[in-house]
């Protein structure tokens, strides 16, 4: 069964948080994997897998058995498509940091990725995580198979062709059909990116956000970050350039950039807004201008990522693309009238519409509003007056990320909701993958026995 350890108490990364469960089972590979999930449900243990805790809810929490699927990491198999893509299948365990490098090693990579590389590309895509893009999908539309072991250890090959239901549920589903042991992504020939990242007026972004040359649509990712309590905002423009256009950032600047100003002089900024809660509108004003225009070429995934070391506490809600502006008005004219201080940006990004049923974009061309609050400060107010906004425009949270809504509510922002719910009583009758957390956004698995197989 591989490495068992007795219980350890589990934390995430936002401190949000917390597990102390049975056993934690560390599972070398398939086989041991599909014995530790049997092993389990034999004993009436629940079993939830973790990746890199990356996520703000209880999602991954556990009393039964934590599983750590680091070790299923490996590259299995390379498919060139004759459409120019490549079907790459990868141990689901594997962290987006590696599977990044893997791919780059092939001349391969991610169409999109988010602003991060510290989660387990199976927790990443089971939360629906995302990057930016209005021609592109999140993560989980770049899965194209999923390998499942379901409670009773079967281990299921899912595809849109075979058990297609499973596979919608299992690519993008918080793990509440079974435990994904590998994953098939579809995959493009590496690219380079241009970032070209500028301080902006916050109304001169408004103004040019949409039509077909506006900002959304006329890059291939376009995202900005606006500091609250200031009309200014840092616009972050990524667009696909020629292999030999090589323009690399001067590492001194990089460094200031990305390491001085966005994380060790920001945690500086967070810890004195939240002693000198006055101070806030000041140093936003700084922050907003700090960071002065810069522009170069580097391999996409560098461009996408960043590093993340001030400790923040998240929700993310994805809205129908054309109520972004007016939700940002109303979110600017409660943060000036409810008299919170917020020293972290609003992040806005877009994606495309998709067809997965739990995805954020369903249906709908979607804007993403993220808000953000300093670990030491308290975030419910500020966050739930934001979830009232977005809930006018039928928001639907981010899988990952902070938010109170439940099973009833999201059934009313989801069209598939309601299958999603079948195929996973049909999967996994008895609950051996729940928790308190999915029972409340998913709805209780109805434990019936007899419940019928999925698709
Ligand atoms: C600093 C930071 C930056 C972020 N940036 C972005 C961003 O740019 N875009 C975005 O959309 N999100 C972002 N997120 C959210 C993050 O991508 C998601 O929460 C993601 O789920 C984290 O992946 P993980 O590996 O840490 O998963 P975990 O949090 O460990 O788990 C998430 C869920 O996946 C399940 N799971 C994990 N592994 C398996 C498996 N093998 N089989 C079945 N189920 C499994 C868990 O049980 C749990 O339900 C960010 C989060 C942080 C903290």
């Amino acid at each position: 069964m591989g490495r068992q350890s007795a219980s350890t108490p589990w934390q995430n990364w936002a401190r949000t948080a917390h597990a102390t469960p049975r056993s934690v089972a560390h599972p070398r590979d398939l086989g041991e994997l599909v014995a530790t999930v049997r092993g389990a449900t034999r004993a009436g243990l629940r079993v939830r897998a973790v990746g890199g805790g990356h996520s703000f809810t209880p999602a991954a929490v556990t009393d039964g058995v934590h599983l750590v699927l680091d070790s299923l990491d490996a590259l299995e198999r390379v498919e060139p498509r004759p459409d120019g893509t490549t079907h790459v299948t990868v141990g689901a365990g594997i962290r987006l940091r590696a599977l990044n490098a893997l791919l780059a090693e092939q001349g391969l990579a991610m169409r999109n990725l988010g602003d991060i590389d510290k989660q387990s590309i199976a927790g990443a895509v089971s939360t629906g995580t995302h990057g930016t893009g209005s021609r592109l999908g999140g993560l989980a539309t770049q899965v194209v198979g999923a390998r499942v072991v379901l409670a009773d250890g079967e281990v299921v090959e899912t595809s849109p062709t075979q058990r297609p239901e499973l596979f919608e549920v299992a690519r993008l589903g918080l793990g509440s059909v079974g435990v994904l042991a590998a994953l098939t992504l579809e995959v493009v020939p590496a690219f380079r990116l241009e970032a070209r990242e500028e301080p902006w007026p916050l109304d001169a972004v408004l103004e040019r956000l949409h039509g077909p040359d506006g900002l959304v649509d006329g890059n291939d990712h376009f995202e900005f970050y606006w500091f609250p309590h200031t009309r200014r905002a840092l616009t972050k423009r990524n667009n696909r350039v020629a292999d030999d256009d090589v323009r690399p950032l001067n590492p001194v600047r990089s460094w200031i950039d990305d390491e001085l100003l966005s994380n060790a002089v920001f945690a500086l900024t967070n810890r004195i807004a939240t002693l000198v809660p006055p101070a806030t509108a000041g140093i936003n004003a700084v922050s907003s201008r700090a960071l002065s225009a810069r522009r170069y070429t580097a391999p996409s995934a560098e461009v996408f990522v960043s590093p993340r070391r001030v400790r923040f506490r998240e929700m993310e809600y994805a809205v129908p693309r054309e109520h972004i502006v007016d939700v940002l008005a109303e979110v600017d004219a409660w943060i000036e009238s409810s008299g919170e201080r917020l020293p972290f940006p609003v992040e806005v990004r877009f994606a495309a519409a998709d067809d997965l049923w739990l995805s954020t974009a369903h249906g709908r061309a979607t804007a993403y509003l993220a808000v953000h609050q300093y670990v030491q400060l308290p975030y419910t107010r500020y966050f739930s007056a934001v979830e009232r906004i977005v809930a006018q425009v039928g928001g639907r949270p981010h899988w990952g990320k902070l938010h109170w809504l439940g099973a009833e509510e999201l059934a009313g922002v989801y069209p598939r909701f309601g299958d999603a719910q079948r195929v996973r009583a049909a999967a996994d009758p008895t609950g051996v993958f729940t928790n308190a957390y999915l029972d409340h956004v998913l709805g209780r698995v109805p434990q019936d026995e007899q419940a019928p197989r999925a698709a």
